[in-house]
């Protein structure tokens, strides 16, 4: 039996990655898709057509909107709702990394990295949180990282960004609780994405040294626990962090 069934899932970055393969997941289990994207219409709309070959809702569409824009994320939202309802379940995965020592590092990117990664999350949430409180559930899934938890020299910025996100899914999942609205962390560790590609092989054999199960991750496997996260399956389940990162963090 399909365990989304219709709800409306909208995944923020779903055009490529992490996020792309979420989507293709969730449409296994029937959701209604709204797969966000920023610049990759094109590839937003290539993810949509396979997922609704995989099984996502006939209704399920592509929107693009900047994360970072509060104004942009409230229209989109509305927009949502009237073209396929309140969303049941939002993925925050949309995020950017830009990698540099402190020293380095301008206001400007520091700015850019938060308001994406961190900010980014809090306006979704709190844009698609009035019909889950009314109708007493809902699903919030944030994608953090392994380097939030741990940190990593020369990702000062992206690490604060994504522990940002653990302290923010914490006190939203107290707030929230009481309507039934859950809200779960994912940590991926090193995971084969566009994001990762364009490491040096230094640094990518400096990481694969770390991982106990001796090979960097793969989208799907992230997707698999979003998807148990975003489901009744983990109904009993807020609050928590979990890391998909082949044992480098235990
Ligand atoms: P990716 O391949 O670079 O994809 C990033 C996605 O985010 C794209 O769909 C992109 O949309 C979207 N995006 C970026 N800025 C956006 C904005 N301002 N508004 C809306 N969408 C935006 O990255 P990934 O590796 O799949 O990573 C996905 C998430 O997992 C990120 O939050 C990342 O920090 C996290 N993560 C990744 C790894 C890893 O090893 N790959 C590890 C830990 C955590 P466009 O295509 O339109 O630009």
């Amino acid at each position: 039996m399909s365990k989304l069934n219709g709800s409306v899932v909208l995944v923020t970055g779903g055009s490529r990655g992490i996020g792309a393969d979420i989507c293709r997941k969730l449409a296994t289990e029937n959701a209604c898709l709204v797969i966000n994207y920023a610049r990759s219409e094109e590839k937003a709309e290539e993810v949509l057509a396979e997922c609704k070959q995989l099984g996502a809702c006939n209704k399920s569409f592509t929107i693009g909107f900047d994360v970072a824009s509060e104004e942009q994320v409230n229209e989109s939202i509305a927009r949502i709702g009237e073209q396929v309802g309140a969303v049941d379940v939002l993925i925050n995965n949309a995020g950017i990394a830009d990698d540099t020592l402190l020293l380095k590092v301008t206001q400007d990117r520091w700015d850019k990295i938060l308001n994406v990664n961190s900010r980014g999350a809090m306006f979704t949430s709190k844009a698609v949180l009035k019909p889950m409180m009314k109708k007493r559930k809902g699903a919030i899934v944030n994608i953090s990282s392994i380097v939030g938890e741990m940190g990593n020299a020369g990702q000062t910025v992206y690490s604060a960004s994504k522990a940002a996100l653990i302290g923010f899914s914490k006190s939203l999942a107290l707030e929230v609780a009481s309507r039934n609205i859950r809200v779960n962390v994912v940590t991926p560790g090193f995971i084969e994405t566009e994001m990762t590609e364009i490491l040096n092989e230094g640094l990518k054999d400096q990481f694969l040294s770390k991982i106990p199960l001796g090979r960097f991750g793969k989208a799907q496997e992230v997707a698999s626990l979003v998807s148990f996260l975003a489901c009744d399956d983990s109904s009993y389940i807020t609050g928590q962090v979990f890391g998909v990162n082949g044992g480098m963090r235990m």
